[in-house]
């Protein structure tokens, strides 16, 4: 039986793009090959590159932008170095919002390069909020974000009108909402959450803010390079691509990131009145700033544990605790997930409530 699975990532992607990978990896096209023999430079799978980037930049209104779009090897982890390396001039500095262990691990890689000022920082409260007011220096070479917290659930809902190009994490929320896009100079994500698998992370960005910063930068760490050779400056992971392309066509298929984002308030809502409902859990985050990606939630008393675990594990459920820094519980209810599921995790608090 398929589970119900509520994980951070990698996690659920739709069944049809599963089938459909599954089936490139026996025989690509047609071809008598599998997509993992064939050369990255055929005729076929530079295809799947060009059109993997256009729909990228199409299904975030970006197209004609001045925006490019690359996949890219070495997770957001990766952006974290790359991006003050492209961005921070030789004295400059760089503005950062604090709001989570990811984007901690963003701070700590920029202050190897410069001057790092954290804009604010919601860490003394164990990250339950986004903070709001806070303002950044008219004179930093830019400003960056993590647009949603994967494990603390909270998500930025606006984001501050600024000069200074604006970078923001979006691994665990991009393709789930609709947002003026337009107004990120560069945007970065991990495919293992939204998009694909793990293994490929999509960059965009607006190509005029690069070749500024006086830095020599190696070819690999280079946005240029990168641009220049149409993300495949060295081999690229073939599948993790693919795989995030067939994703990509799916979302365009069923209507796009708007529809998207009505399935995704409507998956939300119901999981948030459930736990603000039911009087044996409570939310993590400030209500106003809750993820509705990443749901965190804790039982009020952890006696229950035991019985509540194996109400969701006997009901097909997987991925649910929380991260191991954090523990609690943690749905995420990223784009593929159905709200049936959201449901079956609605049913199994439910029938908590009733065995106690
Ligand atoms: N940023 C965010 C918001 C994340 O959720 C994660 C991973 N969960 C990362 C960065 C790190 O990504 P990776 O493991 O792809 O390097």
């Amino acid at each position: 039986m398929k589970k119900h699975n509520f994980s951070a990532g990698p996690s659920i992607l739709p069944q049809e793009v599963f089938e459909k990978a599954a089936q490139a990896v026996l025989d690509f096209k047609g071809s008598g090959l599998s997509l993992l023999e064939i050369s990255h430079r055929s005729k076929d799978f530079v295809a799947v590159m060009e059109e993997a980037r256009t729909l990228a930049l199409e299904l975030l209104g970006l197209t004609g932008k001045g925006y490019q779009a690359l996949f890219l090897s070495g997770g957001a982890s990766l952006e974290f170095l790359r991006v003050p390396y492209n961005l921070m001039t030789l004295h400059g500095k760089a503005a950062y919002l604090d709001t989570g262990t990811w984007a901690a691990g963003a701070i700590k890689e920029a202050k190897q390069f410069g001057d790092t000022i954290v804009v604010a920082s919601s860490k003394a409260d164990n990250y339950t909020y986004i903070p709001k007011d806070y303002t950044i220096p008219e004179d930093a070479d830019y400003f960056h974000c993590t647009s949603n917290n994967t494990i603390f659930g909270t998500q930025m809902f606006s984001f501050p009108e600024t000069k200074v190009p604006v970078v923001c994490d979006m691994s665990s929320d991009i393709f789930s909402r609709q947002l003026d896009f337009s107004k990120f100079d560069l945007i970065y994500a991990g495919a293992q959450k939204n998009m694909g698998p793990a293994g490929t992370t999509l960059i965009i960005v607006k190509e005029e803010i690069l070749g500024k910063t006086g830095r020599q930068i190696p070819n690999i760490l280079d946005y240029k390079q990168h641009i220049d050779k149409e993300s495949m400056y060295n081999t690229p992971s073939v599948f993790a691509i693919y795989t995030s392309y067939l994703t990509l066509q799916w979302l365009k298929e069923n209507g796009g990131i708007t529809v998207m984002e009505k399935k995704n308030d409507a998956k939300a809502a119901l999981l948030y009145a459930e736990i603000d409902r039911n009087p044996l859990f409570q939310g993590t985050s400030n209500a106003e700033d809750r993820s509705k990606m990443n749901v965190t939630f804790l039982l009020k008393d952890e006696a229950h544990t035991e019985q509540f675990d194996k109400i969701w594990k006997a009901k097909g459920i997987s991925g649910l605790p929380g991260h191991r820094s954090v523990g609690g519980y943690r749905a995420s209810i990223y784009n593929a997930m159905p709200i049936e599921s959201v449901q079956v995790l609605v049913e199994a608090m439910q029938d908590l409530e009733k065995s106690v």
